[in-house]
Parts: structure tokens; C-alpha cells; sequence
């Protein structure tokens, strides 16, 4: 290693150490030692030091014994005569700078200045990243929709290359962190001087003005190895492996490197995380540590993306439609505000309606778009409103009736991944906007039919072979036609009903959580859908045709050896197979013995209450205490890493209202407490299997957060509205 680069690291660690521990003497002083502290919605105390030492602070005074390990790992500077070794007294610098940084901003989050707000322009910086956030996003990560994320520290030469650098990254769907400055300016600064969207939903996310803030996205990556990898804390070598090997991290230095910047990226080159600069830097070469290279430079800004790829061994695959616009799912949560509209379909304005039609080979014409009714450049030069009924018919040799609504239910992704489209609904309600910046870049109404050929085709190349598009814009095209697909989706809505687990002979497994959680493995039944909400049964079949080396493999369900827990033979021959042998046997309908595993991307959990006899269901996003006596966050550090837990267990939202949850324990009536906002999305289907269940009156019987949070309470409550079961047969 540079002799160059290991002296400006110790010297950074040095630095951000005396800063902690000059800010612990004076918040001690103030708060006392006893003071406790946990950053926002995490069950992973400091996450880089837990990672790493297994120690849980909880506390000032943990904190301090943190400082008294971070201590031990320094160094001094190598002597004028000391040429070489430098890398390990480097890595083990870097190790204690984020150690450093972490306590550091756990003391400003104590001192109320964390997150940070910007003086200039009042932008509030994101600070800690929650884990329900990266719980949500998990999902994005496993089926490589986001293949990696970057960390750009400091500012580009300009606004414009800033924005070019960024779109660059959003194009290629990379989720963007921004952290510090070079000389007095920011990426940051510099997008919203370019009226730029920042946010987690266009996957531009700014962490903090200073270089210690980059540490918030170590912090993140670190808990990947946890929250999915099912890795131990304290189990450093695990931990750093799953970082080079699993975590698609790169940094982006961008202006001169001072100490601070060194030692930072010191402790990220210890995760596997190269850094490619855009200055005159000493670089480090040699593999290992990294998979590539460690410290790189390239002064192309147009090609620093590029380069930063292929140095960290990303795989990218874009197949853009032909569009004037960018395209890429970081653009899917981009908003665009009534005032930047230039035209608008549906919503409530106007008739509209979206219907993917099953037809034979030899009746449609793959490419051909047609539009049946007015351009929208012949009747609005400054925009406006107009109806829109959007016919895509799909053929192909292993086209299913059944694939159908799931290329329906892409129609919204197709639209909304354009940079300046939005689209919200589906079938008889979507809501289309099309923004003026995408209008002044020659965005057509053509072009939203050559999205849906292209995307179909890309998304759905095993089974779609032809893709005829027809755009009606007429008031009395579009209710007529409207009226025709609502017919096809009553009978396409009751012939999915008819679907259950005993009509099937074959299941699904999803894989894609494997690339986090090497052990889990979901088994997906018509009536039990993937534990992240993402994936039914149907998805699982048609990803199987499309790709049949994939990660959804068919499950013959085998000989049925336990009708009440739903255990199958096929299941478990399967499983032993494809979770490495971690997971032996597989009952389906209960959560009390071999329930299944979890991987960490559950949208709620279930918790057996053994005192009321019942389960609570908890979903990610909801950060008060529940009656269990733990919160979301330190629930889901209990059940996911892959592993079978009895009486705990990951679901999705949609499992709650099938009529095989739980059926084993005794299904709904077993539910005890969950949360309003639960009860309130699963509502309608609720209430319908309740009223066959015999009980009504199920829903109002269980509690939920303005009723009680502790399990006493709850007791009581069940007690007096006389709920079910309390007289069921013991749950253990
Ligand atoms: S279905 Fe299961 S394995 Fe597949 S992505 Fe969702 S949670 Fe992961």
C-alpha cells in the first residue's frame, strides 16, 4: 500500500477519534453515563460496532467502552526510514475511523443535531437510515432491480457533470448515497441548485454535509449481512466476506482527499468497497482485500461510472424502450406535480383503461402500434387532459391464459420507470401523467405504446413472442371498450379464485432471497404467497417458463403427510436440497413446529402470545412497542438470516386473508392483536372469512395499538369482548 496513502489514513483516524471523544467527555458531562441511546428504528444498536464486536451499546457509558476498543486499533504514522508493510496498520486505522464516526454521530444524534439540516438552502439531510428502510428496499436488492449502490463524497467540478454523474447512476438503477464536500461545495448543494428530486423514491439519497456522514451508508451495508445474510455479530471474518461478496458497493470521491476522506475509505476498503477518484490520488492495485482494484482514479467524469463498475465487478444489464427519455426503475417513484404536467389520462378526469388481451400467433402483428382517435399533438399544443384506453395483445407458444394478469400488473412499472412519466392503478383506474420536461425531450403519445412492446417483450421473453399495442382517445372508444374488459376481468377474477393449494399438484419456490439469506428458501402455494408480498403463485409459474434455471423452481407437492400443517413429502425432499440441508421438514398451515424460515423481507410478522392464547401481527414500517414487548425492528433481528423459528414468523400481507393461514392452529380466530393500519388494508377479505369462520364480529374483537400495548392489557380486553381463543385448545 501507499506509503502516502497509509500515513493520511492514521493521521484521519487520529482525527475523528479525539472529535469522539473530545464530544463524549462533554455529553457525559451533561447527560451522565447512564444515558441511553439507540439510533432511529434499528434492533442493531451501533451497527458497525455490533457487526464487528458483538458489542451492544446501549448506553454512554458503552459507548465509552467502545471508544476504549476503537483505541486499540490505531496506529502511528509509519517514520521517514519505514517503507513497508502498511496495509494491515491501514485496514485496522479504517476499521477504528467508522468505529469513531459511528459513536460520534450516536453523540450529535444525542445532542439533537442529527440529521442535519443545511444553513443555505434548509434541505434536511437523511441521517441514520432506519431498517425498516432497508428492509423495504431488500427486495429490490435480491431480484436485481438494484444491482449495487455508490457513494459519492464531496462535489463534481460543476452542477451539470454533478447531474450527469448522477443520472448516469440512476439509469443503470444504482441507489446513490451523498455524504461531504469539496471545497465548501456538494453534490448535494449542487442537484438542488439544479432542482434536481432527491429522495429514496428516485434513489438519490443525502446522508449528511460531512465525510463522517458516509458512514450512515456503511452502517446500512453492514446490516445486510445481518438483517439477510443470517451472519453473526461479532463474526468478523463472515461479516467482511458477505460485505466484498454479496454488497455491490462502490465510492465515488469526487474534489481533493484530505485525511478524513482517506481513513473513511480505509474502513470501507476493509468491507470489500473500492473508491475511484476523479483526482491525482497514489492508487492501490493489488487484488484481494477488494475484488478488484482498491483505489482507482479516472479524471473522465463521463467515464468514472463505467469505470467504477467494472472495478467493483457489477453486473449490469439495460434494455432501454425506444424513447426519448431515461428509463430505469430509479425513476419509478419519481413524482411529477400538477404544475409540471403537461397532459393527463384518467385518475378521475377521464374514462381510461389498461387490458392485456391473450391472442393467437397469427392474429396480431408484433410491433404494431396503432391509435384510434386524435393524436394528442393534433388537439393540445399546451396540454391538458384527454381519455385513454390502452389495448396490449400478447401471443405466444408458451403464453398462459393464467401469465395474463401478471403482464397486466407490469403495465404500471413500464410507465412509471421513464424519467418525467407517471403512473398510478390499473385496469379501470390507472392515472397517467406525462410531465413537460418529458414532452420538451419529444415524448410522444406513440411512445407509451413502445414502452409496453419493448418492456413486454424484455420482462417476458420466453413467453411472449408477438406485441400489438392499440391506443384509443376517444370518450366513446374508451367506454366501450372499458365495458368489454371488465366483463374479462370478472371471469379472469373468478376463475383465479377457484385456485387453492389442493387443486395444484405443483408448487413454487423462490430463490432470489438466497443471494442474502443462503438457507431461505419460500415455498409458494396459490394460497400462500412469497413472505415479501412480491411473488404469488402464478408469478412463480410464469418465472419458471421464462426462465427455467431461475430462482422459482417447481415443487412436486408429493404425498400430502399432514393434512392439518400441510406437510408434503415434495416439499420437504426439495427443501433439503435447495436450503443446503438447514431446513429438514416444512409444515405449511402453522407457525408452532417447522414453520417457515424467514429470509429479512417480510412485509409483517407473526408472534405467538402464549398468555392470550393467540398471535399478534406486526407489519415492517410500524415503530411502536407491540404486547410481545419488542418493537418491529428488534422482532424481525429475531425471525429472519433464513432460519425456522417456532412461534415466530415472516408473512405477506395478502397471507393474512387466505384461508390456509394458521389453519393448523386454528386460522383468523388465533389472531389476538394487530396493528389498525393492518386492519384496516386486509379489511373487506377480513371480514368475509370471518363471517364464514362464524364470528362476525372477529375484526372488532382484536385489539390493536389504541387498544393496548402490553400483554396484560391485552388479556383483559379479549377477556371482555369475549374473543375466540380464549377458548380455543392450547396454542403450545
Ligand atoms: S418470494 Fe421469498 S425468496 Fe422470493 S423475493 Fe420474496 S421473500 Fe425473497
Amino acid at each position: 500500500m501507499s506509503k502516502v496513502i497509509a500515513s493520511a489514513v492514521i493521521r484521519g483516524s487520529h482525527k475523528v477519534f479525539r472529535q469522539a471523544e473530545e464530544l463524549m467527555q462533554k455529553v457525559i458531562a451533561e447527560k451522565g453515563e447512564e444515558h441511553e441511546f439507540e439510533f432511529p428504528d434499528t434492533a442493531f444498536y451501533l451497527p458497525l460496532i455490533y457487526g464487528m464486536t458483538k458489542f451492544q451499546v446501549k448506553t454512554l457509558k458503552d459507548m465509552k467502552e467502545a471508544l476504549m476498543m476503537t483505541r486499540e486499533l490505531l496506529h502511528e504514522e509509519p517514520g521517514g526510514e519505514v517503507w513497508t508493510p502498511y496495509l494491515g496498520e491501514a485496514l485496522d486505522s479504517g476499521m477504528a475511523t467508522l468505529f469513531a464516526e459511528e459513536i460520534w454521530l450516536a453523540l450529535r444524534y444525542i445532542e439533537g443535531e442529527e440529521p442535519m439540516k443545511d444553513p443555505e438552502t434548509g434541505y434536511v439531510y437523511n441521517g441514520f437510515i432506519t431498517d425498516t428502510v432497508q428492509r423495504n428496499l431488500g427486495i429490490q436488492l435480491v431480484d436485481g432491480r438494484m444491482p449495487g449502490f455508490a457513494a459519492i463524497i464531496g462535489a463534481a467540478p460543476d452542477e451539470d457533470t454533478a447531474v450527469r454523474i448522477v443520472r448516469e447512476l440512476q439509469e443503470k438503477n444504482i441507489l446513490v448515497f451523498l455524504s461531504g464536500q469539496s471545497n465548501g461545495d456538494s453534490v448535494t448543494k449542487q442537484l438542488l441548485r439544479k432542482n434536481i428530486e432527491l429522495g429514496w423514491d428516485v434513489y438519490i439519497v443525502p446522508l449528511g454535509p460531512k465525510t463522517e456522514h458516509t458512514l450512515y451508508a456503511l452502517d446500512w451495508a453492514i446490516r445486510a449481512s445481518m438483517i439477510f445474510g443470517g451472519m453473526k455479530p461479532g463474526d468478523v471474518k463472515g461479516n467482511l466476506l458477505y460485505q466484498k461478496e454479496r454488497v455491490f458497493a462502490f465510492a465515488l470521491p469526487l474534489g481533493p482527499l484530505d485525511d478524513v476522506k482517506w481513513a473513511t475509505g480505509a474502513g470501507a476498503i476493509n468491507m470489500g468497497f473500492p473508491a475511484i477518484c476523479d483526482t491525482d490520488v497514489p492508487v492501490i492495485h493489488p487484488t484481494g482485500v477488494c475484488t478488484y482494484e482498491e483505489v482507482e482514479k479516472e479524471f473522465d467524469h463521463d467515464k468514472i461510472v463505467q469505470r467504477a463498475i467494472e472495478v467493483r465487478g457489477l453486473k449490469i444489464l439495460i434494455d432501454k424502450p425506444p424513447i426519448p427519455i431515461a428509463y430505469g426503475s430509479a425513476f419509478e417513484g419519481e413524482r411529477i406535480r400538477k404544475e409540471d404536467t403537461f397532459i393527463e389520462f384518467g385518475g378521475t378526469r377521464t374514462a381510461a383503461f389498461e387490458l392485456v388481451r391473450l391472442r393467437e400467433l397469427e392474429d396480431i402483428e408484433d410491433g404494431k402500434i396503432e391509435i384510434v382517435g386524435e393524436d394528442w399533438e393534433k388537439r393540445f399544443e399546451a396540454g391538458g387532459q384527454m381519455p385513454l384506453g390502452i389495448l396490449v395483445e400478447v401471443a405466444g407458444r408458451k403464453m398462459q391464459s393464467d401469465f395474463i394478469p401478471i403482464l397486466e400488473r407490469r403495465l404500471h412499472s413500464n410507465i412509471n420507470e421513464g424519467q418525467g412519466i407517471w403512473h398510478m392503478g390499473q385496469r379501470d383506474l390507472p392515472w397517467i401523467r406525462i410531465s413537460n420536461g418529458a414532452r420538451q425531450a419529444g415524448f410522444g403519445l406513440e411512445d407509451i405504446a413502445k414502452i409496453h412492446h419493448a418492456m413486454s417483450h424484455k420482462r417476458f421473453s420466453a413467453i411472449v413472442d408477438k406485441v400489438q399495442v392499440t391506443l384509443f382517445t376517444t370518450e366513446e372508444d374508451v367506454v366501450k371498450w372499458r365495458e368489454d374488459a371488465r366483463a374479462e376481468w370478472k371471469e379472469r377474477d373468478e376463475r383465479l379464485a377457484s385456485l387453492v393449494d389442493e387443486t395444484v399438484d405443483t408448487f413454487y419456490s423462490c430463490l432470489l432471497c438466497q443471494s442474502f439469506a443462503p438457507s431461505h428458501v419460500c415455498v409458494i402455494t396459490p394460497e400462500r404467497l412469497g413472505l415479501c408480498g412480491a411473488y404469488n403463485w402464478l408469478d412463480g409459474k410464469a418465472a419458471y417458463e421464462i426462465d427455467p434455471t431461475g430462482g422459482n423452481q417447481p415443487i412436486p407437492k408429493g404425498q400430502l403427510l399432514d393434512p392439518k400443517y400441510g406437510r408434503y413429502s415434495g416439499v420437504d425432499e426439495y427443501l433439503k436440497q435447495a436450503s443446503g440441508g438447514a431446513v429438514e421438514t416444512l409444515n405449511l398451515y402453522t407457525i408452532m413446529e417447522n414453520p417457515m424460515t424467514s429470509c429479512g423481507c417480510f412485509e409483517c410478522i407473526v408472534v405467538i402470545i402464549p398468555e392470550a392464547n393467540g398471535v399478534m401481527l406486526v407489519q415492517r414500517g410500524h415503530t411502536a412497542m407491540t404486547p410481545i414487548g419488542m418493537k418491529f425492528s428488534t422482532l424481525a433481528g429475531t425471525v429472519g438470516g433464513g432460519m425456522q423459528t417456532p412461534g415466530f414468523m415472516g408473512v405477506g400481507v395478502n397471507f393474512i386473508t387466505s384461508k390456509k393461514f394458521l389453519a393448523g392452529d386454528g386460522g383468523l380466530k388465533r389472531i389476538v392483536w394487530m396493528t389498525k393500519a393492518l386492519k384496516e388494508r386486509v379489511k373487506d377479505k377480513f371480514e368475509e372469512l370471518a363471517e364464514a369462520a362464524g364470528v362476525p364480529d372477529l375484526l372488532d374483537k382484536i385489539a390493536d395499538e389504541t387498544i393496548c400495548e402490553d400483554s396484560e392489557k391485552l388479556v383483559e380486553y379479549l377477556t371482555k369482548v369475549g374473543h375466540p381463543a380464549l377458548e380455543m385448545e392450547s396454542i403450545i
